[in-house]
């Protein structure tokens, strides 16, 4: 049997007194008016199912500085969701990514999800820090707690990150970052439930005992999603593409399909004890309204 962390470890207790599940929600910034216009939708679906948090992207280099603050602000204002606001220190220097934290700070943000985020090519060319800048994630955790009193979320990969050679490298990059102020984890999308636990496993053989939250990626379409996957190094397994074979042109088996995979793998996690995910939304809220609802969250 898998050890879970305790922190990880819920009470077990099913039927009526089971204590409901926390969940987070994490968005991107939208580009056009469009796409915000569903992101309003979606958050104002999602928000009544009290998060622990909203959270929302900084693109690729910092690209969506003002985007993700003014999204985070007004989530929070219209809401009264708390709502955390990711960061990356790539391609800037300290003092650029110190004003983005006073600037949060400033606009009343108390969470931060700290990233090293990838270089401009992908994250398959190697990180070359800006001379000023952050080396690392937990390099830019140490800099945002001499900045304020923030809630900081970091990254974990069930995959292992594609530039750690080796799990001890990468299990010593995370207690790191724990160890630099970090208050819990959220994971890559991964599919395969036991390269979770194990991950788990490994955490706590390290002496790791914050939260190390699963983040869940709904597949709205499987041909997007594998693509996310070859870029952010995340395993899509050879029975995952078979159940999703032959769907493109389908989009209401695709779509029932999808659910069914969603459901499975965290009514597995359910079953080991996890009580807290963290859902990828890409900015819609059906799966994740369906995935919440079998979690026993429902609307306040
Ligand atoms: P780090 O923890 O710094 O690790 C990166 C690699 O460097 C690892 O392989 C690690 O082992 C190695 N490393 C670090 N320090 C050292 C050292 N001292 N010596 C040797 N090796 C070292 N990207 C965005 O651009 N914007 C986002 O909003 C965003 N949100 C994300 C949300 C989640 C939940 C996740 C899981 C990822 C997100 N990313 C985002 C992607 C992230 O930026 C990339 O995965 C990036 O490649 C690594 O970021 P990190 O914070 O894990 O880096």
């Amino acid at each position: 049997m898998t050890a879970i962390p305790s922190e990880n470890r819920a009470s077990r207790q099913f039927g009526d007194s089971r204590p409901p599940h926390q969940v987070s929600f994490e968005f991107f910034p939208p580009k056009t008016d469009a796409m915000e216009e569903r992101f309003w939708d979606s958050v104002h679906k999602l928000a009544p199912l009290n998060p622990r948090f909203v959270s929302v992207t900084y693109g690729a280099g910092g690209s969506t500085r003002e985007r993700t603050l003014r999204m985070v602000s007004q989530v929070k204002s219209t809401t009264g969701v708390d709502a955390a606001a990711h960061l990356t220190c790539v391609g800037a220097s300290r003092d650029e990514v110190d004003a983005v934290v006073r600037g949060y700070k400033e606009a009343g943000i108390t969470r931060i999800v700290a990233l090293r985020g990838d270089p401009a090519e992908g994250i398959g060319q190697p990180f070359v820090p800006h001379p000023e800048g952050y080396t690392s994630a937990a390099d830019l955790v140490a800099g945002i707690t001499r900045i304020g009193d923030f809630d900081i979320s970091v990254a974990a990969y069930p995959d292992k990150h594609p530039q750690s050679p080796d799990w001890d490298t990468e299990i010593a990059n995370l207690k790191r970052k724990f160890d630099a102020g970090a208050t819990r984890a959220i994971t890559q999308m991964f599919f395969d439930n036991g390269d979770y636990f194990r991950l788990l496993d490994r955490a706590q053989k390290a002496g790791i005992t914050q939260p190390i939250v699963p983040g869940i990626q709904p597949i709205h379409s499987f041909k997007q999603i594998s693509s996310f996957a070859a870029k952010n190094g995340a395993k899509v397994p050879r029975w995952l593409a078979e159940r999703f074979d032959g769907l493109d042109e389908d989009p209401e088996t695709h779509a029932l399909v999808a659910s069914a995979v969603a459901a499975e793998q965290v009514l597995e996690l359910v079953d080991e004890g996890i009580t807290e995910f963290h859902f990828f939304t890409l900015n819609r809220s059906n799966f994740v309204l369906a995935l919440a609802r079998l979690l026993g969250v429902r609307p306040d």
